[in-house]
């Protein structure tokens, strides 16, 4: 039996933390399923781990030993998913709706061997299709799947958002809907920013940029999924009952605008190598050894060549595993002088298809700055975005107000 096989269009539904963090939110996301199934739909429903589950056990694991094995701590963090879908499942058996969990094994999900941060190969999604053809709901474990040799695994932090745009492209449903503790996609961290308001569509280039910079309403990967598979998308309350926030394709109707949102991310560290001999095939090995050791480089920039040399500072997340004895060996590789890692930026980030497209966003951005008197450490901009370096100390004064320059608070 293949998806197609199936007389009902398929809805993914994914539950963040927070919207199932008690039994009795519990029990409300089972009565809004219930009401879905009522509206002939079959459903799928993808959740997190309750509250901060996933926090308490990695705390839990650190007080065991300063160094989990990261097989260990898959297998740990996954616990907390499974509970959610046993209670879920329970929840809505008692409501009446036929209901079965699943691990994200027994879901048929794939993935490649690197623990706590695994990609998704493919999805093998017969079960789930058995079982939504036996009219009951699926509810899988987000953020978790196995790799080839049935080792568990997890997808990274916030990855359930993944696992359930994964999931709505391999049975090809009719959208996939992330519900969680906001009402949508807002033009700033709406937690930061209290003048921020909810944009009601916007394109799957522009989530990514912000998902990819700090907004974490979204996690990155499934938004390049979702944009791979033309799964449409909506960002929603998990509790009330409005409509979201649509990411769509870019030929799709949605509000032009020249600055969609402000994104900031304080998880980040600069780091720069002093003294690199200014050679051709230096940045190759330099960066090509930090990809071998799994760093995901965010910004990059090079000073002027001085008697031979260069500086080199790039930009990373601030949980990638750095150590000293890494780091000198790939100064000592590239022949540079030493190192500096400095934790106290942060990234602001200006989103919006029209920042290529209209002269003079720049200049607004650096004078909206100025005036705030706030030091701008690097700069880097793109098609879609300009991200600003500044220290971590100005970030929210610098987003609030950015946003208060930059955004038309219309286009909710
Ligand atoms: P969940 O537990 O449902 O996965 P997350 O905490 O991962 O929820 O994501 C929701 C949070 O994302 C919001 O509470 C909000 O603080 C944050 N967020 C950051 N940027 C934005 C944005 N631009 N729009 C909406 N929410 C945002
Ligand atoms: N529970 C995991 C986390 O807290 C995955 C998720 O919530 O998406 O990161
Ligand atoms: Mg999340």
């Amino acid at each position: 039996m293949t998806p197609s096989d199936l007389s009902q269009p398929i809805l993914v539904l994914k539950f963040g933390g927070t919207s199932i963090a008690s039994p009795s939110l519990i029990q409300s996301a089972a009565r809004r399923i219930a009401n879905c199934r009522a509206e002939q739909m079959h459903v799928v429903c993808v959740v997190s781990a309750m509250g901060d589950t996933t926090d308490r056990l990695t705390s839990l694991a650190r007080e065991v030993t300063e160094n989990p094995p990261r097989r260990e701590m898959d297998v740990l963090l996954s616990a907390g998913e499974v509970q959610s879908m046993a209670l879920l499942s329970m929840a809505l058996t008692e409501l009446g709706v036929p209901a079965i969990s699943f691990t994200g094994q027994q879901g048929g999900i794939v993935t490649d061997d690197r623990h706590a941060e695994a990609r998704i190969l493919r999805i093998d999604p017969d079960r789930v299709v058995e079982a939504l053809a036996q009219d009951q709901v699926v509810v899988l474990a987000g953020f978790q799947g196995t790799d080839e040799q049935q080792e568990i695994t997890t997808l990274g932090r916030g990855g359930s958002d993944t696992s359930a745009v994964a999931m709505a492209a391999a049975l090809g449903a009719q959208r996939c809907e992330i519900l969680t503790d906001v009402t949508g996609v807002f033009t700033a961290d709406p937690n930061i920013v209290p003048d921020a308001v909810q944009i009601s569509a916007l394109s799957y280039d522009e989530m990514l940029e912000m998902a990819n910079l700090g907004a974490k309403v979204l996690h990155g990967r499934s938004v390049e999924l979702a944009r791979r598979f033309l799964v449409p998308l909506v960002v929603a309350s998990a509790t009330e009952d409005r409509p979201g926030t649509r990411i769509v394709g870019k030929d799709e109707p949605m509000e032009e605008v020249v600055v969609r949102a402000v994104t900031d991310d304080r998880d980040v560290s600069k780091v720069s190598i002093l003294s690199v001999p200014d050679e051709p095939g230096i940045a190759a090995r330099l960066f090509s050894a930090l990809g071998d050791q799994g760093v995901n480089v965010r910004l990059i920039v090079q000073a002027q060549s001085h008697e031979g040399h260069n500086d080199i500072t790039f930009v990373v997340p601030s949980n990638t595993f750095i150590e000293k004895a890494d780091l000198k060996k790939v100064v000592e590789e590239v022949g540079g002088a030493s190192w500096i890692v400095d934790d106290e930026v942060a990234l602001l980030n200006i989103v919006g298809e029209g920042i290529a497209r209209e002269p003079g966003v720049a200049g607004k951005i650096f004078s909206v700055l100025a005036e705030e008197k706030i030091n701008l450490d690097l700069i880097s901009s793109s098609n879609l975005v300009i991200s600003c370096v500044v220290k971590e100390a100005d970030l929210v004064r610098g987003v609030r107000a950015l946003h208060a320059a930059l955004i038309q608070t219309d286009q909710g």
